[in-house]
């Protein structure tokens, strides 16, 4: 143990179940008793890890704060019991409209959320609870109107032409979130528009939802329910706001300067930005960013990108691979132009007393640099092993730098490639074919408790390596995912 009690680890004997691979290089070390402390860790954000106590308090606070509706509605006084299926229906309508406040807390954008479970966890949480506060808000008026067809009166804009509007517009709210969410791309709609729209429809159903709530007035009929119902559910809405609008003002005050553009493989571009003034936003390689390249930090068009650069550099690099209209501007950028960065976010990041062993595939290799350069900026001792898939050596983003860097430290790089080169390189180790279970056997090291696991490139991949890492007996708490797409 270290003076901070934390496990150091033996850096003289890591077996490799591929030891005697032909091109295996191993890289002697100067210091291979003891993690040096880690430099870039001691002035960085507070290290994010799952841990089941932080992750219970968060899913407690998820589950106390769905039922704050329903909640207020059983705190005395309450009206008389009517029937099993009455009251069946107005609990659905409650926990409906509880969980539908919550989701705007738990939507991946709040940093001291994220770090619990990891964006990619979060991501998967928001979707599957969306789903499910779906399925609670349809049996809310069905059970109502099977139970007592009545109901349908609420719906009738002779009776009341604002309640219907209100009602009949959620209704549809709801199909349109669940259904542009899960088809997105099907319907043609761009992710810029559908971030609008899904803000908006959220707060709508949430906004209808309390104003229905309080006009029924059965189980809130103290003026004080109704106020608390109300401040309760705006605190939630507040955040979207928060996110949407008041962080990107108050991001003004900060803005970035292109410093640099370079071409990189396969069509990627290096963007290269540094702060107009003040210090460089901190970061734990591995971590990603929101940006926007705009003269204003109000615009639809906020991207996350994760940094490619090392934590230790004066400046910030990110590096895209076109992929849309966002993107493809990145090749006309000119030195000078504003940028806006929101961040550090994100849990995809090394401890500095583990290993690493990263998967990656395509424009998945941006973090796994990031995490490479600062290491190799921090003469880090650490054992890494990179699997990197790409479809041919031309397009292997990085592959340059890849052969200098794994000269400066303890790193094994395989090229996993759907084609493999004409002209094969000493020294640079290929496999051909796709990341498979047996492929990452191969390399699996046979003291795999003491690394950690980093995931991230096309879906496929992603699933293949999950699953297969974990059959082949890693610890799933030692494997971390960064999907780059989110719907
Ligand atoms: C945590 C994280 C880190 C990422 N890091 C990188 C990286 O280092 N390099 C890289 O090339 N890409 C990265 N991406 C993906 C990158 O954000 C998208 O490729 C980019 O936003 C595409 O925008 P576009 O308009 O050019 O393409 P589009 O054709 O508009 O979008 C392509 C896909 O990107 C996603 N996307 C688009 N806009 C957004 C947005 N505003 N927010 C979230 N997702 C969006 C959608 O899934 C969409 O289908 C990352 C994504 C995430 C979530």
């Amino acid at each position: 143990m270290d003076e901070g009690g934390r496990k150091t680890l033996n850096l003289l004997h890591v077996p490799m179940k591929d030891q005697n691979s032909a091109h295996h290089k191993h890289h002697e070390n100067p210091n291979n008793t003891q993690f040096k402390k880690d430099k870039v860790l001691a002035d960085a954000p507070e290290r994010s890890r799952y841990s089941f106590r932080r992750g219970g308090v968060w899913i407690l606070f998820f589950l106390l704060l769905s039922l704050v509706p329903l909640g207020i509605g059983l705190v005395s006084p309450t009206p008389d019991y009517r029937n099993f299926w009455m009251e069946f229906g107005v609990t659905a309508g409650f926990v409906a409209l509880g969980l539908f406040a919550a989701q705007f807390i738990f939507s991946g954008r709040l940093a001291w959320v994220a770090p619990s479970f990891g964006m990619d966890n979060i991501v998967h949480f928001h979707r599957e609870i969306g789903i499910i506060a779906f399925l609670f808000l349809l049996v809310h008026p069905v059970t109502l109107l099977l139970h007592n067809p009545a109901f349908i009166s609420y719906f009738d804009p002779g009776v009341n032409l604002m309640r219907a509007i209100a009602l009949v517009f959620v209704n549809f709210a709801i199909l349109g979130i669940v259904a542009t969410s899960l088809w997105r791309i099907k319907f043609g709609l761009s992710y810029e528009k559908w971030r609008l729209l899904h803000g908006f429809l959220a707060l709508s159903i949430v906004f209808i939802g309390v104003v229905h709530s309080v006009q029924v007035a059965h189980y809130l009929d103290p003026l004080w329910k109704k106020i608390l119902l109300g401040a309760t559910m705006g605190a939630c809405m507040y955040q979207v706001l928060h996110t949407r609008l008041v962080r990107p003002w108050l991001n003004r005050k900060h803005p970035y300067r292109v410093v640099e553009l370079k071409e990189e493989h396969d069509d990627c571009y290096s963007l290269t930005i540094a702060p107009v003034k003040g210090p460089k936003m901190k970061f734990i390689p591995g971590q990603f960013a929101w940006i926007t390249i705009c003269d204003t930090p109000l615009s639809l068009q906020q991207h996350p990108f994760s940094f490619s650069s090392s934590a230790q550099a004066d400046t910030i690099s990110f590096t895209a691979k076109v992929s849309g209209d966002f993107t493809a501007t990145w090749k006309d950028l000119k030195p000078g132009r504003k940028v806006f960065l929101e961040g550090p976010f994100g849990s995809f990041t090394p401890e500095p007393d583990s290993h690493v062993f990263m998967v990656v595939g395509g424009i998945g290799v941006t973090p796994a640099m990031s995490i490479l350069r600062t290491m190799r900026d921090d003469k880090d001792p650490r054992q890494a092993i990179l699997l990197y898939a790409s479809s041919d050596w031309d397009d292997v983003t990085f592959k340059e730098e890849l052969v200098e860097i794994s000269q400066q430290l303890n790193l094994r790089v395989i090229h996993i490639l759907e084609e493999p080169p004409k002209n094969p390189t000493e020294g640079i180790e290929t496999e051909e074919g796709r990341i498979d279970q047996e492929m990452l056997a191969k390399y699996l090291p046979e003291n795999h408790d003491q690394f950690m696991f980093f995931i991230c490139g096309p879906s496929g991949l992603m699933d293949v390596t999950e699953v297969a890492l974990h059959q082949l007996g890693v610890d799933w708490r030692r494997i971390y995912s960064e999907r780059f797409k989110i719907v």
